[in-house]
C-alpha cells in the first residue's frame, strides 16, 4: 500500500477515535455528571437582618451557559427592585449551617450533577426542614443528580428526557392556582406561549405529593426525544397532565421546582420573571415591598 494512503488511513482511525472517546465522555458527563466538590467555603458579607437570596450555578454535568449568563444579571435586578440582597457563587463549600442560616432563599439555577459532598447535602436537608426557601431552575431536576432524598422531596419526579424533534418548542402553560398552600398565585399569568426546552418526566409529580402551579399543554408541543443511537425510547410524553412548575412543604420548609429556564430569553421575560419573584416570596416566606 501507497504510504500516502497508510497515513490517511491512520489519521481517519485516529479522529475516529478521538471523536468516539469524545462524544463518550460528554454522554457520560450529561447523564451521570462528575464528582467535584468544593471545601472551603466563600467569605461573605450579608448582614444578618436583610432578606438574601443565594444563587447557587455550580454544574457537573450539563453547562446552561447562556442561560446561566443571562440569569445572574436579572436575578440580580429582580433581588435589588424588592430591596433584598442576592449572593451568586458556584462554590458548594457555602452548604454550611452558619452560612445557610444567612439566606432565606436558596435557588440552584440550572445546577447540574453531583454537586455537594453527603456533609454539606446535610446542611441543605436541615437548613430547609428548619423553615429555609429552596428553588430548583431546569437542570435542577434533570436526571444528573443522583440523590435520593433531594428526587424525592424536592424534585418529586423522575427526569426522562426533553424533546428533540426539535428541541426547542413554543408551547402553551396554564396556570393551576388553588390558596391550599398560600401561593400567591393570584397575579401571574393564567396562560400563555412560550419557548423553552421542556422536560418530560416518568411519573406525575402531582401523584407525590407535589402542588402543581403551571402545567404544559402537551398538544402544542412534540414530546419525542429520540436522538439517533443515544436516545431510544423516548417518543413519549406525559399526556394530558404534563406539570412542569410545583411546589412542596418538607417540614418547616418549602420548595419550589420549575422545568422552564434553558433559554438565555427565559430571563428577559417578564411573565416567567414573575413566577420566580413569587417562587421567592412562597418559598422564603418573604412579605412582598409594597
Ligand atoms: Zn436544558
Amino acid at each position: 500500500m501507497n504510504a500516502i494512503i497508510k497515513w490517511v488511513l491512520f489519521v481517519l482511525v485516529l479522529i475516529l477515535l478521538v471523536g468516539s472517546y469524545t462524544l463518550y465522555t460528554f454522554v457520560d458527563r450529561i447523564k451521570n455528571g462528575v464528582e467535584e466538590y468544593d471545601y472551603d467555603p466563600p467569605e461573605l458579607t450579608i448582614r444578618e437582618a436583610t432578606t438574601a437570596i443565594l444563587v447557587f450555578t455550580k454544574t457537573n454535568a450539563y453547562i446552561h451557559k447562556e442561560a446561566i449568563k443571562a440569569s445572574v444579571p436579572a436575578l440580580q435586578k429582580l433581588c435589588a427592585d424588592q430591596g433584598w440582597e442576592m449572593y451568586h457563587t458556584e462554590n458548594g463549600a457555602i452548604f454550611n449551617e452558619s452560612q445557610l442560616s444567612l439566606f432565606d432563599v436558596i435557588i440552584w439555577n440550572n445546577v447540574s450533577g453531583p454537586v455537594l459532598t453527603d456533609i454539606q447535602q446535610n446542611a441543605m436537608i436541615d437548613y430547609i426542614e428548619k423553615g429555609g426557601g429552596f428553588i430548583g431552575i431546569h437542570a435542577a431536576g434533570d436526571g444528573s443528580h443522583k440523590w435520593t432524598w433531594y428526587r424525592e422531596n424536592i424534585i418529586g419526579a423522575e427526569y426522562s428526557h426533553h424533546p428533540m424533534n426539535p428541541q426547542f418548542q413554543e408551547a402553551k402553560i396554564h396556570l393551576e392556582c388553588d390558596t391550599i398552600l398560600s401561593f400567591p398565585c393570584d397575579e401571574l399569568s393564567t396562560s400563555f406561549d412560550r419557548t423553552d426546552e421542556w422536560y418530560i418526566f416518568m411519573d406525575n409529580p402531582r401523584n407525590n405529593g407535589m402542588r402543581v402551579l403551571y402545567t404544559v399543554d402537551e398538544s402544542t408541543i412534540n414530546p419525542d426525544g429520540q436522538f439517533y443511537l443515544l436516545q431510544r425510547d423516548k417518543k413519549f410524553g406525559m399526556g394530558k397532565d404534563h406539570p412542569i412548575a410545583w411546589y412542596n412543604t418538607i417540614k418547616k420548609g418549602r420548595s419550589f421546582y420549575s422545568a422552564m429556564g434553558h433559554t438565555a430569553d427565559s430571563w428577559i421575560e417578564e411573565a416567567h420573571l414573575d413566577i420566580i419573584r413569587k417562587a421567592i416570596l412562597w418559598t422564603g416566606q418573604i412579605q412582598p415591598k409594597k
